[in-house]
């Protein structure tokens, strides 16, 4: 998380000169694997952040010297959950830095080993793999997200499509949760509207993921707004339409395009400014206030902060720094949403993959007005994954419902950004048994820490991250409290709470 501070007094927003506030931080566009030069890993990524942190702040002393920024960058702060994980075990503890950026979305290069190596085996297979063993085990499983990489040209083997079947194993099997397509390093910029393609978009929508396209120019994104409204025209994409999301990467690298803000002013059409540096980023922020604030939604809403790394680097600090800077035309609110809150409500579901079991779930509640009984909870938890009887396969923080991302309250007052820190849920595995479950941490209105034991399929799963109870599925409120044990110490609670983990 990043750490501002306002350079002066702001009355009509209630800002006061020196209130510091936080910002979690979401990179939207990451590679790791190998192609030709370009090689990264999940120890790469966070040597990245500590860099760009480091040329952030060789950068604010110009600026501030110019009077250029509304809001300095102070320092940085990881999320305490997290770094407790890291700090647990010894060749943990010295990844524990880079947290300027506290999750990424990482996804496959066109890699060295993507092309099929016999025939009807689908591209990217031992990519999506290797993407796959990063970012659902620990510690990484707690900064990393995995997207899917396929080739919609791969054709079909023995009647089935190949492209469709890698999407479907990459987000059922390994819980992969988004998928990337390079129309330009796949080929297929000029057929985007065609069978293959739309038929891998349609999968993701009927998955309920989301898609980040490549767009390095208009006509490419011309064609994916073509795609999406021919879908939406089509009765048989009915329920791909429901859960479609698509991110324009890089924005068609042309910012002052009136056709990207067409394309944006589609409700599921969303851009992320990797590429975009110097004056590129005052135009994509200027042109989309003006050109989306009249819809019903945020112009904020649209747009998602991402680096493209290891393709390129510090260029992702001209778009932190501007969005500090009096030029920026929004709030701090605005400035969560393009830098996390966007991006996480579009992951939206907890992780999950198809090998979950269905049970009733257990509910352990205890009153903890000081916020010990949650950390003696943590620390229990840390320490079945550190000492590996159960594995992290994500931590997912609770969020506002989407569209209603809240304005920023000052470290002073407790410093929320809307990212719940104390409401997440933990995927786990267990060793043993490849059982998979959530494990539902709250804090309720009333003081009462509640931590629920659920299953990652069936009726009584849950389906969000959005943190508010008319979102949860009645089924499973009901489900819960008839299932609800409240205790009196926080020993008590997490020995039964393991004892049920350790059953399972
Ligand atoms: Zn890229």
């Amino acid at each position: 998380m990043l750490v501002v501070r306002a350079v002066e007094d702001q009355p009509n927003r209630g800002i006061k000169k020196g209130d510091e506030f936080r910002l979690y931080i979401v990179d939207a566009h990451h590679h790791m694997g190998r192609e030709k030069g370009h090689k990264n890993t999940p120890a790469g990524a966070y040597e990245f952040y500590a860099q760009l942190w480091f040329e952030i702040q060789k950068k604010t002393q110009t600026l501030i010297e110019d009077d250029r920024l509304l809001f300095e960058p102070v320092r940085i702060e990881a999320p305490e959950l997290a770094t407790k994980l890291f700090q647990n075990k010894a060749n943990w503890a010295r990844l524990d830095h880079g947290w300027l950026v506290d999750r990424t979305i990482v996804f496959p290069y066109t890699d060295d080993y993507s092309f099929p190596s016999s025939k009807g085996e689908p591209s990217f297979k031992v990519s999506n793999d290797k993407i796959a063993s990063w970012t659902s085990r620990a510690p990484h499983s707690s900064r990393l997200i995995g997207f899917a990489r396929v080739n919609p040209l791969d054709g079909s083997y023995k009647g089935n499509p190949v492209a469709v079947n890698e999407l479907e194993r990459a987000v059922l099997s390994l819980g992969l949760r988004g998928l990337k397509l390079h129309p330009l390093a796949q080929l297929f910029v000029d057929s985007i509207e065609k069978n293959e393609p739309r038929e891998v978009v349609k999968r993701a929508g009927e998955l309920g993921i989301p898609v980040i396209f490549d767009t390095r120019n208009m006509r490419t994104v011309v064609r994916i707004k073509r795609l999406v409204d021919s879908m939406r025209n089509d009765p048989d994409c009915g329920a791909a339409m429901k859960g479609l999301r698509v991110i324009l990467a890089h924005c068609g690298m042309s910012p002052g395009d009136s056709r990207l803000y067409e394309a944006l002013k589609d409700p599921v059409i969303f851009a992320e400014t990797s590429t975009l540096h110097d004056r590129d980023v005052p135009v994509l922020f200027e042109s989309a206030h003006e050109r989306l604030s009249s819809s019903n939604r945020e112009w904020s809403d649209k747009i998602l902060f991402g680096t493209d790394f290891s393709f390129l680097s510090v260029q992702a600090m001209d778009i932190i720094l501007h969005l500090l800077s009096r030029e920026f035309p929004g709030t701090l609110a605005d400035i969560q949403r393009v830098l996390a809150g966007n991006a996480l409500s579009l992951v939206n579901s907890p992780f999950r993959t198809s090998t979950g079991s269905s049970e009733p779930p257990a509910e352990f509640i205890c009153k903890d007005e000081s916020l010990t009984i949650q950390h003696d909870i943590e620390d229990s938890v840390i320490k079945l994954i550190v000492e590996g009887s159960w594995d992290l396969l994500s931590l997912d923080f609770m969020i506002p419902p989407i569209g209603t991302w809240p304005e920023l309250i000052p470290l002073t007052n407790g410093g929320f950004n809307g990212v719940c820190m104390d409401s997440y849920v933990l995927a786990l595995k267990s060793k043993g048994k490849l059982q998979e479950l959530h494990l539902w941490v709250r804090r309720r209105p009333d003081d009462y820490i509640s931590c629920t034991v659920l299953s990652t399929q069936g009726m009584t799963r849950l389906d969000t991250l959005e943190n508010a109870s008319q979102l949860i599925s009645p089924v499973l409120v009901r489900s819960i409290s008839d299932h609800s044990q409240e205790f009196r110490s926080s020993k008590e609670m997490s020995s039964r709470m393991l004892e049920l983990l350790m059953g399972r």
